[in-house]
């Protein structure tokens, strides 16, 4: 089985994940924005009974714009969040497509808050859209 480990910058937090994961997407929302520091996040989703964690953490939680909590874990050393998990969907964790450092990674499926996506971005022409 295919196997994925997303790391912090520094290293010392890592979750290895087993097989493909379950759902690709983008956001634009602006919280995202904020906590990634880029004009979208990219995240890749796993049942969390797949993924193996390692290192230590620190935790924080949201409100999101559609008023869904959303709890980050991110590297105490290196401020690089590794996965998250969203009231809504229990039993999933997300994590940022680039904490897997991998250009080869699958692409996204779902583009979602594109009410708030920079005008210069652009999507695959196969992307699902959602507002
Ligand atoms: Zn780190
Ligand atoms: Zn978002």
């Amino acid at each position: 089985m295919t196997s994925r480990r997303a790391s912090c910058s520094c290293g010392q937090f890592s979750v290895v994940c087993q097989g493909d994961p379950v759902l690709v997407s983008v956001c634009h929302c602006l919280a995202c924005q904020q906590r990634t520091g880029s004009v979208f996040a990219a995240q890749a989703r796993w049942a969390s009974e797949r993924v193996h964690i390692e290192g230590r953490a620190t935790v924080w939680t949201r409100t999101g714009e559609s008023g869904g909590k959303a709890t980050f874990r991110f590297c105490p050393t290196c401020g690089a969040t590794v996965y998250y998990e969203i009231d809504g969907m229990p039993g999933v964790i997300a994590l940022p497509v680039g904490a897997f450092a991998d250009p080869g990674f699958p692409p996204p499926v779902f583009s979602v808050y594109e009410a708030r996506k920079h005008a210069w971005v652009r999507m695959p022409e196969n992307i699902e859209h959602m507002d």
